[in-house]
């Protein structure tokens, strides 16, 4: 993803959003679930999503609206989703709504384009173009309790797990532009000429690099353990903290390395034409999705604290 990225964060962005539900369904799925509905997606044959955000909001699962009304040994669905990657493609949707029984957060696997689901045209967002993003709308969707996904209820500790894999793939999205915007700045510092030299004899410059590298190298090596801690998940709390904090400092980190990579560049940096500027718009969307930084501090220090 961090190579793909490098090239197009927002094809990388349909790829994280796979492999983050490809990941929660691996983690909670039933052995049949895993075959119905992982196998299409590990064959590429189908691209899945997520759907938790509604307008309202991306942060508290308490203030779902979706719904989900018993009804024999089904459940009927209803609501609109916000900002869903991949809701055009076909395949699995993992949906959250909160059900008439338990009156919590469930989730459901849905398969997209079955009756009762429809999507917006896609919403013009800022960088990471060519990763859709669209509102998916819920009406009456008729779903067997059997697609419930960990059990009733139990929607809370399935997104809490699978946002923390989805961070993965944001943070490596993340330092994927931050090695693009690395190389241009390199590359930029050394052909253009001032007085017959290349801008690298300037001592700023070559601090702005060097600020580069080293922000770089970081943010590459957080986002490594956090996929190395992803293969063996012992306690998923404190999973989730180091999930956040990865997050959080990869997110903040790429806005503080555009800025020195564009700075470089000067005005050309600000020239749709240079790379730089469509990794900095790209950059942008990092401290946004898979929860909002000042949130992602917020869990982490929760659990430091001891409060959850
Ligand atoms: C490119 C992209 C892809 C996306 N893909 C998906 C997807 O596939 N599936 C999906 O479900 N969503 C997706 N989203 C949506 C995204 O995850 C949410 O928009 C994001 O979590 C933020 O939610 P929000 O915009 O509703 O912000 P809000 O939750 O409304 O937050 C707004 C602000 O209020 C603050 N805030 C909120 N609650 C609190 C609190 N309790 N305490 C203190 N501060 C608080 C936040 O920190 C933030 O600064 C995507 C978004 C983008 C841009």
């Amino acid at each position: 993803m961090e190579q793909i990225s490098k090239v197009c964060g927002g094809v990388a962005m349909v790829i994280s959003a796979h492999c983050m539900t490809l990941s929660t369904i691996m983690a909670f799925g039933t052995e049949e679930q895993k075959k119905k509905y992982m196998t299409p997606g590990c064959k590429g044959e189908h691209i899945l999503s997520v759907a938790f955000t509604e307008p309202s909001t991306g942060s508290d699962p308490k203030q779902l609206t979706s719904t989900a009304v018993k009804y024999g040994d089904k459940y009927i669905l209803n609501g609109t989703k916000r900002f869903i990657s991949n809701a055009n493609w076909p395949g699995t949707i993992l949906v959250f709504a909160v059900d008439s029984e338990t009156k919590r957060p469930t989730a459901f696997l849905v398969d997209k384009w079955c009756e009762g689901y429809s999507i917006s045209e896609p919403w013009d967002k800022i960088g990471m173009h060519g990763g859709m993003l669209l509102d998916v709308y819920m009406k009456d969707i008729l779903v067997p309790a059997e697609n419930i996904l960990g059990g009733p209820g139990m929607g809370y500790p399935i997104l809490q797990l699978g946002i923390s894999y989805g961070k993965i793939g944001v943070c490596s999205i993340t330092i994927g532009a931050m090695l693009a915007a690395y190389e241009e700045a390199l590359r930029y510092a050394q052909e253009k000429m001032h007085r017959d030299k290349p801008i690298s004899k300037f001592q700023a410059v070559q601090l702005r690099l060097a600020s580069i590298a080293s922000l770089y190298e970081a943010s590459r090596w957080m986002t490594y353990r956090l996929a190395w801690l992803a293969n063996d998940v012992k306690d998923p709390i404190q999973f989730a903290k180091e999930a956040a904090l990865t997050k959080t400092f990869v997110g903040e980190t790429v806005i503080d390395l555009m800025r020195d990579a564009m700075a470089i560049h000067g005005s050309y940096g600000l020239i749709n034409d240079y790379k730089i500027a469509q990794l900095w718009r790209d950059s942008i969307v990092a401290p946004q999705v898979e929860g909002v930084t000042d949130m992602q501090k917020t869990i982490a220090a929760a659990v430091i604290l001891g409060a959850i």
